[in-house]
């Protein structure tokens, strides 16, 4: 699912150089404001307000591990999530409902996009927290997103457990938790479930194979933004990918290309968790959902993901559920739970 970056100016030089068709612009945000909603005048309110805000310990998140390991077992009994599969689809369906039952909207932000594998239509869902009828959250801009990829890459027998179905899981049980204890902290989060985020062929390269829905939904970002209209009046503030966050032995490194301000409550959240040992830094940068997120839509975005490097799991039939721990799943919860209480 990655790669390497080790030429990061060059990436970033092509990016800029790169010409966006107006009309695929256009129709991302068509598909985005197309949610069938009505008005609201709901805007984010401030929640810390000068005091510490504190979304959840360790064991908040033990309880929150629990239902996503649940989550993380009825996704996978859909089986692959392949591009246009009926595993895809229906744990699309399955979150989409999940997020309802705990105040959340979500729209499904289709497109297609031609691939090495000729054309697939794609679809990410997003999510914002609307708990009374007939609210329209898309009216109001968020400050910061939460996401994961919903797709399973194209591999016989694979599943893809930790890459990435603990993931959705796991925002999936944030959601309800959010939802149950913390409203006002839920309106101002946007939840992504990319499509895509897989190559089809052998290898992950920037606008070539892979990251389709991150650079879908990143392109609407920031062509909303641009013309300051909704959904995105504003850039998100900050956003977190989670990806492969259960694994029973727990090693996150987050890349090189860390934001600043995240990094540094990265680091201050894994001193005052105790959570070093599973919690570390990669010495690169990696292609993951953050990258579109950080050089197309300007959202200043870590990337919370599991070592794959040096793991002969990883993207083979072993990557089931027999990899996943409640305990590595509540440890990322916290550290989630906890970076999520610095920044909104
Ligand atoms: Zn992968």
């Amino acid at each position: 699912m990655i790669e390497s970056l080790s030429t990061r100016a060059r990436f970033s030089f092509q990016f800029k150089a790169m010409f966006i068709p107006a009309r695929f612009l256009a129709l991302s945000l068509l598909s985005l404001l197309l949610c069938g909603c009505k008005d609201s005048s709901s805007s984010p309110q401030s929640v810390s307000q000068g005091v510490p805000l504190q979304l959840g310990g360790k064991e908040i998140a033990d309880r929150i591990a629990r239902k996503a390991y649940s989550h993380t077992e009825t996704i996978l009994s859909f089986g692959h999530r392949q591009p246009e599969s009926a595993g895809l689809d229906q744990s699309r369906a399955y979150v989409i409902a999940e997020l309802k039952k705990h105040g959340w909207t979500s729209v499904e932000q289709k497109f297609k996009k031609m691939t090495p594998k000729g054309e697939i239509q794609f679809s990410n869902v997003i999510a914002r927290y609307a708990p009374n009828p007939g609210q329209n959250p898309w009216g109001r801009s968020v400050t910061g997103v939460l996401a994961a990829h919903i797709d399973s890459k194209i591999l016989p027998n694979f599943l893809g457990a930790d890459d990435a179905a603990s993931s959705v899981a796991t925002i999936v049980a944030l959601a309800e938790h959010l939802h149950k204890n913390h409203p006002t902290a839920a309106k101002q989060l946007e939840l992504v479930f990319f499509d895509g985020e897989e190559a089809v062929g052998p290898n992950m390269a920037f606008q070539v194979d892979g990251l389709y829905g991150s650079i879908h939904y990143s392109r609407a970002v920031q062509s909303s933004v641009a013309q300051a209209i909704s959904p995105y009046k504003k850039a998100p503030q900050f956003g977190i990918v989670l990806d492969m966050i259960g694994h029973k032995n727990l090693t996150i490194k987050i890349p090189s290309d860390t934001p600043k301000k995240l990094a540094r409550s990265y680091d201050a959240a894994r001193s005052k968790l105790e959570l070093k040992n599973h919690f570390g830094k990669s010495s690169g940068s990696f292609l993951d959902d953050h990258y579109p997120m950080i050089v197309i839509a300007d959202i200043p975005t870590i990337d919370l993901i599991g070592d794959f490097s040096a793991n002969k799991w990883w993207h083979t039939s072993a990557d089931n559920m027999d990899l996943i721990s409640k305990k590595s799943l509540s440890m990322s919860i916290h550290m989630t739970l906890e970076i999520l209480s610095n920044h909104l």
